[in-house]
Order: structure tokens, then sequence, then C-alpha cells
């Protein structure tokens, strides 16, 4: 049963490698649970053959030698690693000392402590790494104290060596009831701590995922998708605070296309999201929501600071320069501002902010214009250039 669990996690883990951004934690699990696999065959082989000693010692190392590739692992995945040297030397001790209580009478507590705490300590080694980081997600805690009951279960399985009996020779070990509770209440957490594992890469992956389904390559900026997200979480966080948004779009952008080329337009396209960037305060959602379109979402900020904004935008825009394009070509572009009204929904306000975009553009371009506010009476567009 082991043998095929711990088996199914080395090829889970292995697939999971190739995707993950911890591709290098990924692998460590993935050979720490194929190297603990081999434990269950040579306990067998421990019984059923003629070199008893070989195979328990190699059952020994192959475990703790799973869980030491668990910990490096963990160490790169939690950004805690162990030094190599020193736990290539806590294994071989381990091992050595395995070899010299072989001779002890088992059933005893110097022979059951003494084999399970190499096991326990690495575990908790683990878990103190998984503590230690920087990385405080609720999977992360559960895998942490996960790992601290699996370390403080070898204590246990080694008292109940005393008590139940662990077979007076190693040949008789899976005979005993103490091997189907031992290796039952192991099998239990290991893979309680294999699912752990296996979901804070997969957790990790799927937030990957999302964020790149959120940003614009060309940009860096949020895409349409991202931007609408970030506003509304934004607009959830304080929703009763005046915010204010700006669509700002590029001025006669097919003719810098047509005339320079794509790959110009490009550029114009990272230089005025750069720009932009720079600009913006930190909470400031920036985002990429068309082809040479623009939103900035302005939080806590009034209509008046956001006009100042858009001002300060408008002139960085003239200064402009691209790496092909002539310098006395002049990017411009235009934009519309609008105030964010509470319990107006998102669209409503872009789509005022775009109208007052298409006034400025209708103004001659490289302009800015308000758009009038969705709780006064009043038409008027106000303008500034
Ligand atoms: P206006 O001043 O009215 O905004 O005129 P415009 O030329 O900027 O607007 P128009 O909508 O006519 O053209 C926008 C062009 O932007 C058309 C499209 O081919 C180009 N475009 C859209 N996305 C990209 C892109 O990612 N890269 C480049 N180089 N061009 C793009
Ligand atoms: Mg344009
Ligand atoms: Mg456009």
């Amino acid at each position: 049963m082991n043998f095929i669990i711990a088996i199914c996690f080395a090829l889970v883990f292995a697939v999971v490698a190739v995707r993950s951004r911890s591709r290098q934690a990924a692998l460590w699990f993935s050979a720490g649970f194929a190297v603990a696999s081999l434990s269950a065959i040579s306990e067998l082989l421990v019984a059923y053959t003629d070199l008893p000693r070989l195979f328990a010692v190699l059952a020994f190392g192959s475990v703790l030698g799973g869980m030491i590739l668990l910990r490096v692992g963990i160490g790169e995945l939690y950004d805690v690693r162990i030094a190599p040297l020193w736990a290539t030397f806590f294994f071989a001790a381990c091992v050595v000392l395995d070899l010299v209580i072989y001779g002890l009478p088992r059933s005893t507590l110097r022979h059951a402590i003494s084999y399970q705490t190499p096991f326990a300590l690495v575990v908790l080694a683990s878990a103190v790494a998984v503590f230690a980081s920087a990385r405080h997600a609720k999977i992360d805690r559960v895998l942490g104290f996960l790992l601290v009951a699996t370390g403080l279960h070898f204590f246990a399985k080694a008292a109940l060596a005393v008590t139940a009996g662990a077979g007076t020779k190693a040949a008789d070990y899976v005979h005993t009831n103490y091997a189907v509770i031992s290796q039952g209440s192991t099998a239990v957490l290991i893979v309680a701590v294999g699912l752990t594992l296996l979901s804070v890469l997969v957790l990790d992956i799927m937030a990957d995922e999302r964020s790149n389904s959120e940003r614009d390559m060309l940009s860096g900026l949020a895409n349409r998708r991202g931007f609408e997200n970030g506003v509304s979480a934004a607009r959830l966080v304080a929703p009763a605070v005046l915010h204010s948004v700006m669509i700002c779009d590029i001025d006669r952008f097919k003719s810098i296309n047509d005339t320079f080329g794509h790959h110009a337009g490009d550029q114009v396209i990272r230089a005025f999201a750069d720009l932009l960037k720079s600009i913006a305060e930190p909470d400031f959602i920036v985002g990429r929501i068309g082809g040479e379109e623009f939103g900035v979402f302005m939080p806590n900020t009034t209509v008046d600071a956001a006009m100042l904004f858009a001002g300060v935008a408008r002139r960085e825009t003239m200064a402009i320069t691209v790496e092909g394009l002539p310098k006395s070509l002049t990017v411009s572009a235009s934009f519309g501002v609008a105030e964010v009204v509470a319990g107006e929904s998102l669209d409503d306000t872009m789509r005022r902010a775009d109208m007052a975009l298409y006034e400025a553009k209708r103004a001659g371009r490289n302009c800015v214009r308000q758009a009038r506010s969705a709780r006064s009476a009043s038409p008027d567009i106000r303008v500034v250039s």
C-alpha cells in the first residue's frame, strides 16, 4: 500500500513540476517519494531473504533519505534551505546509528527511540522551515501543523513499539500488529502531508495563471479583466469613499503604425504605459483596456485631483521619445475623467469617462475633459486643455 501511495506521489509531483514556479521543489518532492517507496520493498525483503540486516538498513535509509529530500524541497519552496553537507552528514550518522542498534533487543525504549528519533527530527525540521518562512497563507499553516503532528507521531510509535511489541528480530516486524498500526498511521499522515504539499504547489500555479490572465504582456499593465477586477476589489475596500477614474487614448495612433511600422507603434504603447505607471500613486490601478486605450483608477481621489493628474499625464505624453521615431514627432493623447459615484456600476462610470474622452477627441485631441457628474443635473462637460 505505502509503496503504491509513494510511487503515485512521485509521479504526480514530477508532473506538477512541469508547470510549477517552484519546479525544483516539486522535483525534490518527487525524488523524496520515489526514494521512500523503496522502503516498502526493503521491508518485505527483510522478512523473506537471508540478508535481513542489509534490507533493514536499506528500509530505514530510504525512509530517512526520502524525508530528507522532502525537507530539501520544502527548503526550496519556503526559501529556508539546508546545507547539503549537513543533510548528508546527518543521513550518514543516522544510518550508522541504525546499524549499531540493529543488534539491540527490539521492543525496548532504547531501540525504539533511537530508530524513530531521526525521522522525527527531519520532519520537525521541515515544520520549523515552514513556520520560519515568509509565507503565511492558511495552507502553509496547515502544512506546518501537519508536519509537527507527523514528527511527533514518530515518538508515539516508539512508545507503541515498546508497549505493543515490534517483534524480537527485524524479520518478525512485518508480522506484528505494531507493523500494521505503524505503517497505517504513517501512511495516513504521509498522504496528508503529500496532498498538502501538492495543494501548496497547485494553489501557486492557479495564482500564477490568474495573474497571467489579468496581465497585458506588451505593456506589463493589467489588461481589461485585471483592471476591472482590481477596481472592484478596491471599491469593496472603501465603498463610501470618493474615487475617480481616467480613460485615455493615444491620438492618431493608426498613423504612427502606418508611417513607422507596427513595432514602433508597440514601443509607443510601452512608453505611454511606463509613463502612466511612473506618475501614478502606488495605490492607483493602471490598465491597458484596449489597443491604445488605458484606464487609471484613483482610489480616494477627488475628481479635481484626478483632473490635475490627467493634466500631468497629458503634458508628459508630449515628452515621450521612442527609438526609431523622429524627434520631431510628438506623441499626444486625449483624456476623459469621471468621478466614481458610490453605488454606480463601474460600467456606468467608465461610460461617462468614455464620453468625456470622446469630447476631448472631438475638441481636437491632446486635451482633458471631465465627465458630467452622475449626481448633478448639469449636462456640461468641463473643458481643461
Ligand atoms: P484617434 O486619435 O481617434 O484615437 O485615432 P487612432 O488612430 O489612434 O485610433 P484608431 O482607433 O483609428 O486606431 C487605433 C489603431 O491602433 C488601430 C490598431 O491597428 C492599432 N493597434 C491596436 N492595438 C495595437 C498594438 O498592440 N500594437 C500596435 N502597434 N497597434 C495597435
Ligand atoms: Mg487613438
Ligand atoms: Mg482607440
